[in-house]
């Protein structure tokens, strides 16, 4: 995973920040460094790459006048549903997914599903032999969907694309992005900001954690834009796991089954699950130093039981969990000072407030 740039100076237009999480809630300076000296921070390691990337060649094109855009009819009126994948082009498990519909020639019940492709530039980067290089070309897609940055950043091959994507996405009802992670971790389902956002993942239940968030410091990803903020349109974020693991294209199947069933794009019932487990971020972690490195012990997803717990060095200062029950989001295991080094969530009721 390519860490966060650093955060801007000043508030990122359009970034929904209502309350942002404080930096290093419990950093504990050590009195002497010779005391604390941290080792070296880990290297990424070779992760397998147990499936392969599909061959996209024949959805480049679209059948909506955009590139990698596909919308199908079903024969009775609904709402407009949409699955997005490739919002970083080395996160393939999704696309995979949307091929099989597309191969299938999936027909939904009702209404309109549209499947997108959304950076097949950078997906088209992807090799084997550097498998993260290829997350994006000039800029992190998710973190530019908001007009007014828009208009006011530098041209990019990613901000282009957004730009002629978002008149498309804001015809939207629901929309579920499918995303997957660097870092082995369970999978969880990224809910954003909003009410809405929320509500839609609790009923996805699939995977059963729904995780609450104000999104990133360094702009708007799509689940924080304003359609899906500040209109009754809903969206939220799949985390399958592993970039390449067999696993993560398993729960990404899973999950966008669910979602379709949900909506009443299938002939399947959408059971009832047991309610989800909640957790809201409260902290973001920055590293202050370039030798922040996490204990041995440490993994995504974690839930620390105790507050106090050490977790990790940064340069001379520790840093703990602040409260019980700490759980540990996308932890980057190789973060650059000024990045984030991980986002600390509190669980909540296994129920939606
Ligand atoms: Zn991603």
């Amino acid at each position: 995973m390519i860490p966060d740039a650093p955060a801007p100076s000043g508030p990122v237009p359009g970034s929904q920040q209502a309350s942002p999480p404080q930096d290093n809630p419990i950093r504990v300076p050590a009195p002497r460094l010779s005391d604390k000296l941290p080792p070296l921070p880990q290297k990424i390691p070779g992760f397998a790459i147990e499936i392969t990337p599909p061959d996209l060649a024949p959805w480049r094109e679209g059948n909506t006048g955009l590139a990698g855009v596909h919308r199908l009819t079903g024969p009775a009126p609904g709402p407009h549903i949409a699955i997005t994948a490739l919002m970083h082009g080395n996160e393939y498990a999704g696309a995979i997914v949307l091929d099989d519909l597309l191969r299938a020639a999936f027909t939904p019940k009702r209404g309109t599903l549209s499947l997108i492709f959304l950076n097949l530039n950078a997906f088209g980067r992807f090799t084997r032999n550097a498998p993260t290089v290829s997350r994006f070309v000039d800029d992190d897609m998710n973190r530019l969907w908001c007009r007014k940055l828009l208009t006011t950043t530098e041209p990019s091959l990613e901000r282009d694309r957004v730009a002629t994507l978002l008149p498309y996405i804001e015809t939207v009802d629901t929309l579920l992005d499918l995303h997957s992670m660097l870092w082995p971790a369970p999978p969880m389902l990224l809910a954003g900001p909003a009410a809405g956002g929320r509500s839609l993942a609790t009923d996805i239940a699939t995977p059963p954690l729904v995780i609450s968030d104000h999104g990133h410091a360094t702009g708007p990803r799509l689940i924080d834009s304003h359609h899906f903020t500040g209109t009754k349109a809903r969206a939220c974020l799949l985390e399958a796991g592993q970039h390449w693991s067999r696993d993560t294209l398993a729960v990404t199947r899973e999950t966008t089954t669910r979602f379709l069933a949900l909506n009443g794009l299938t002939n399947a019932a959408a059971t009832a699950l047991p309610p989800p487990q909640q957790a809201t971020v409260t902290d973001r972690i920055v590293a202050r130093t370039a030798s922040f490195t996490f204990l041995p012990t440490i993994s995504g997803g974690q839930i620390i039981p105790k507050r106090g717990t050490l977790i990790a060095q940064d340069g001379p200062d520790e840093i703990r969990t602040p409260y019980d029950n700490c759980l540990l989001v996308i932890p980057n295991f190789r973060t650059a000072r000024s990045h984030t080094a991980v986002r600390l969530a509190r669980l909540t009721t296994a129920s939606p407030s």
